[in-house]
């Protein structure tokens, strides 16, 4: 019948759902549960509705909270509605997490309990640990890179290799120990060989590092190359239109600069990187010091 939807693809949406659901992530399609459907305009004075045009709406806090088992024949219109062509990516644009929920009373504890022994993407297959995160749960600073590498993988902390110990000396030429901040990774296992983490696999694990950023909630974040900008951001933009600029994201200052394993490449691009973590540290109060670190 027109405007059904075959019962495998509503299968593969049930259990879509219930997977973010699984992750904290709720909200999907409340509008227009509610008959409440989206036809593309959002005026500014509707209480609900974005401030800024390249956001998804927010939650509408008299509606009530989903129920854990969706109905779809309610959830998806029977006609679908004519929706608006996306806006171009934005920087601090849209992400499906946006309309999420903060999950109440969330813990790195319980993100950690929930991820488990993971299995839900092939990177589970070769690896030795999950490398979950390290540092201050409370640090006013984050740097989230790509993914763990050979070293990480064999003792379960991110950024211990050599490029973590250029990292080290970054974060020590900040003023700062490891201790006082924390960090963590798109993806939690190792891709193999070192290869860059797969859409599949940064879409099934990024909702934890969203989760962990919730949690921690740091007045800046540094994403350590284009895998983690892309992430937060939920862009294709390469990382040099805007590396070393402020971004927002969820309340949070974010700033992209170059990976660390970049710089053991391009030592050259050490002084860029270095201006970079100065606004770093003026944001956080730190004392700004005029010379780059060897
Ligand atoms: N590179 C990363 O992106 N993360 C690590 O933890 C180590 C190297």
């Amino acid at each position: 019948m027109p405007g059904q939807i075959p019962e495998n693809l509503q299968k593969q949406l049930a259990d879509r759902l219930a997977f973010y659901e699984d992750l904290g992530i709720r909200l999907f399609y409340r509008d227009r549960a509610a008959g409440n459907v989206f036809h593309g305009e959002w005026p500014a004075e509707s209480p609900g509705n974005m401030a800024r045009s390249n956001e998804m709406p927010h939650e509408d806090p008299t509606l009530p909270k989903p129920a854990r088992k969706l109905d779809l024949q309610k959830v998806v219109p029977a006609a679908a509605p004519k929706m608006p062509p996306l806006p171009l990516p934005a920087l601090a644009g849209p992400s499906l997490f946006d309309a999420a929920d903060k999950i109440v009373d969330d813990t790195l504890l319980r993100i950690r309990e929930d991820l488990g022994e993971c299995t839900r993407c092939k990177l589970h297959k070769n690896r030795h640990s999950i490398v979950f995160g390290d540092g201050n749960p409370k640090a006013e600073l984050v740097f989230v890179g790509e993914g763990p590498g050979a070293d990480e993988d064999a003792q379960g902390l991110p950024f211990v290799g050599r490029a973590g110990k250029l990292l080290t000396q970054m974060i020590e030429a900040m003023g700062l120990q490891r201790k006082d901040v924390y960090i963590c990774n798109v993806v939690k296992c190792r891709p193999p060989e070192n290869r860059l983490p797969e859409e599949d696999e940064v879409k099934t694990c990024s909702p934890f590092l969203f989760r962990q950023l919730d949690v921690i909630a740091p007045k800046a974040i540094v994403c350590l190359g284009a895998v983690a900008a892309k992430t937060l951001l939920q862009t294709n933009r390469g990382i040099s239109q805007f590396r070393g600029q402020w971004l927002d994201y969820r309340g949070s200052k974010l700033l992209a600069t170059y990976h660390p394993a970049y710089l053991l490449r391009n030592p050259n691009a050490k002084g860029e990187v270095w201006k970079d973590l100065q606004k770093v540290m003026a944001v956080l109060g730190l004392q700004v010091k005029r010379s780059k670190p060897s």
